[in-house]
């Protein structure tokens, strides 16, 4: 694993990883980051490792570990306590890759979920033009051949 040099302001970190196991690491270490509140889009193909990153953002925050965090993508969501620098966090994970259109996605009641102690984290977020707009930041992941990936932190303003 390697950690390039910011690209722009401070705002864009981005990892590049190996395996699978390198990319949880990633998600340990991307808690410093993600001060709550945060709405953040996971944005990847399928099976890039945006459910593997969030075993480790989960690992860090003390809320589940690696092998309790699975992919909600039938269950839409699934939510762990944690904490962050002494303080609880609510882990909210979710998958609206089977969701169609808005009025769907209305029943998930996304804007309860962003409390002031919230790091929602929603894998298939960009499919939705309202989550793109509360969105406080986007995961990116893409694959660079075989097992690596690259993944690219945006944080907005
Ligand atoms: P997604 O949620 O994006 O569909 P998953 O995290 O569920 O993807 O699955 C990613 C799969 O790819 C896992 O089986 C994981 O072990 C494997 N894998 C291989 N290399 C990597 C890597 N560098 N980062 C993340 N996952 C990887
Ligand atoms: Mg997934």
């Amino acid at each position: 694993m390697s950690k390039e040099a910011p690209v722009a302001e401070g705002r864009i970190h981005e990892f590049v990883t190996k395996s699978g196991a390198d990319t949880v690491e990633v998600g340990r270490k991307l808690v410093n980051l993600l001060a709550p509140p945060q709405l953040l889009i996971l944005r990847g193909d399928l099976g890039t490792g945006k459910t593997t990153l969030v075993k480790g953002i989960a690992q860090a925050l003390d809320a589940a570990e690696p092998d309790e965090v699975t992919s909600p993508t039938f269950t839409l969501l699934h939510e762990y306590d944690g904490t962050r620098e002494g303080k609880p966090v609510k882990l909210f994970h979710l998958d609206v890759y089977r969701l169609e259109g808005e009025r769907q996605l209305e029943t998930l009641g996304l804007d309860e979920l962003l409390t002031p102690d919230a790091l929602v984290l929603v894998e298939w977020g960009e499919k939705f033009k309202s989550i793109k707009k509360k969105s406080t930041g986007e995961i990116a992941i893409t694959s660079a051949g075989g097992d690596a990936r690259k993944i690219s932190v945006t944080l907005k303003e």
